[in-house]
């Protein structure tokens, strides 16, 4: 039987051999004393990588935007995002329930950025009848794609202009990095705060890091811990995103390859239509009759291969799809539309 190719999430991969000796290994303290060498080292490489004065290990991304979100903003404030960034639509409306913090959400253009005009006309005037609009969010990358770096400076430029904070939902801000082949401060250089996800093209089990300056990471690690976010020898944990971000970021470029090899060979159907061919980073979009792809669905399953088939079919590749399997994927379908069984 081969083995299973799970397209659904690049949240699927399991610690690699090295990176299981790495966690093993680690040194350990409890971290709510800050005794955790291990964290404290993941702490600082994540600080300077992402070109800021301080970063928190949180036990997630949605408690990291969450973290991120309580800490910019007080009761009554409000945060402009996107209708379907994670921060707005994935994260259980955290910010509203746990925060007391008003989301405003807004359309993404069709490169995931958000119009600053729009943005601009959602701000709220000072006035006893509205919430305090504190706090811009954007998301990098979004659905796929990468933000454009001139529309970063904008961006920032606008909030500065406004009084507004700038936090970016970096869970797979190295995606981003990766495919446009800059620095990684090129990009959070313009923001106030980042959370960047280690679990998922970056191939760690579990844990977030949240980053910006010193004062504003220690109003951070009060909220982390009200939200239960204080672990103990997390430094086992810490291990594992230590080695994510020492090993396992230039490789990203193979998941991209990967994703573009997807892309192109499933806009050879006709039977589907791909949303984004050219894949930007390591997610293909494709299109398809409903009832089609549910039985396109099945087919996959049986032959080993795990989609979430629907109206539009998101493949996501990763760590654990090789080239190999690329071809295994785009021969099933091809076996699937033209009629064999599983
Ligand atoms: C996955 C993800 C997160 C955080 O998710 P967790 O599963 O809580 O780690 C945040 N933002 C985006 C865009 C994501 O894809």
């Amino acid at each position: 039987m081969p083995s299973l190719i799970d397209l659904r999430s690049d949240t699927v991969t399991k610690p690699s051999p090295a990176m299981r000796r790495a966690m093993a290994e680690a040194e350990v303290g409890d971290d709510v004393y800050r005794d955790d060498p291990t964290v404290n080292r993941l702490e600082r490489h994540a600080a300077q990588l992402l070109g800021c004065e301080a970063a928190l290990f949180t036990a997630s991304g949605t408690q990291a935007n969450l973290i991120a979100i309580i800490s910019h903003c007080q009761r009554g404030d409000e945060y402009i995002v996107g209708q379907t960034a994670h921060t707005y639509r994935y994260e259980a409306g955290g910010a509203a329930v746990l925060g007391s913090v008003q989301p405003q959400p807004i359309e993404f253009e069709d490169d995931s950025t958000l119009d600053l005009d729009k943005v601009a006309a959602k701000i709220k005037p000072d006035d006893i009848h509205f919430a305090r609009t504190r706090l811009l969010c954007l998301e990098n990358t979004q659905n796929g794609k990468a933000l454009p770096l001139p529309y970063l400076a904008q961006a920032a430029a606008f909030a500065r202009g406004r009084g507004l904070k700038l936090h970016l939902d970096g869970a797979r801000l190295m995606n981003a990095v990766v495919k446009d082949g800059v620095a990684v401060t090129d990009i959070t250089g313009h923001f106030d705060s980042i959370s960047l996800c280690l679990s998922k093209g970056l191939g760690a089990p579990v844990g977030s890091v949240l980053a910006g300056r010193g004062e504003f990471i220690e109003e951070a690690r009060k909220w982390r811990k009200m939200v239960g976010g204080g672990m103990r020898q997390a430094g086992i944990l810490a291990a594992a995103g230590l080695f994510a971000l020492e090993h396992n970021v230039q490789r990203l470029a193979d998941d991209h390859r990967h994703a573009a090899m997807l892309a192109s060979g499933l806009a050879s159907f006709t039977e589907l239509t791909v949303e984004n061919h050219p894949a930007q980073t390591n997610m293909v979009f494709f299109r398809c009759d409903p009832s089609r792809a549910a039985a396109l669905g099945q087919f996959l399953a049986g032959r080993g291969i795990l989609v979430s088939a629907g109206a539009v079919t998101r493949l996501v590749t990763h760590l654990d799809v090789s080239g190999d399997d690329i071809a295994r994927v785009l021969q099933a379908i091809g076996d699937f539309f033209a009629g064999a069984a599983a």
